[in-house]
C-alpha cells in the first residue's frame, strides 16, 4: 500500500485508457473545479473521481482503519470522507454530475470492465 497520495495513479490511467477505447473525450484534473476531478468530461457535465479505498476510507478490506495509530487514522478518514461530500455537493450544484469509481473495483481486468461499462452506460443514459 503505497502512502502517497499522488494523481496519475495506475488505477486512472487505466481508467482513462478504457474510456478513451470506448470513445469519451475528457480533461484531467481541472484546477478551477472543487476537488480537481481526476476526469472530466464537459460533453457529459460530468466528473469522474478514481478513489483510492485506503485514503477515502472505502467500506472493503483495504479501507480498513489501520491497527497502529487507529485512533489518528479514523479521524483522518473521517475527514477525507467529509471533504468528499463537501467537493461533491459543491459540483453538483454547479451542474456537474459526480461519478465514482473505488480503486478495489479496478483491482482485476473482469471487475475493471464491469466497472467502466457501468460508468460508460451512466454518461450516455442522461447525455443532455
Ligand atoms: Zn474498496
Amino acid at each position: 500500500m503505497s502512502l502517497i497520495k499522488g494523481s496519475d495513479t495506475k488505477p486512472e490511467l487505466a481508467v482513462r485508457r478504457d474510456l478513451h477505447k470506448l470513445g469519451f473525450r475528457f480533461r484531467l484534473h481541472a484546477r478551477t473545479l472543487p476537488g480537481k476531478p481526476d476526469i472530466v468530461l464537459p460533453k457529459y457535465h460530468a466528473v469522474i473521481f478514481v478513489h483510492g479505498c485506503f485514503w477515502h476510507a472505502h467500506r472493503c478490506q483495504q479501507g480498513r482503519v489501520p491497527q497502529t495509530n487507529s485512533a489518528f487514522w479514523k479521524e483522518k478518514f473521517l475527514n477525507n470522507r467529509r471533504r468528499d461530500v463537501r467537493v461533491a455537493r459543491a459540483l453538483r450544484k454547479d451542474g456537474w454530475r459526480v461519478f465514482k469509481i473505488w480503486e478495489c473495483h479496478l483491482s482485476t481486468p473482469a471487475l475493471r470492465e464491469k466497472s467502466i461499462a457501468k460508468v460508460a452506460r451512466l454518461l450516455r443514459a442522461t447525455q443532455q
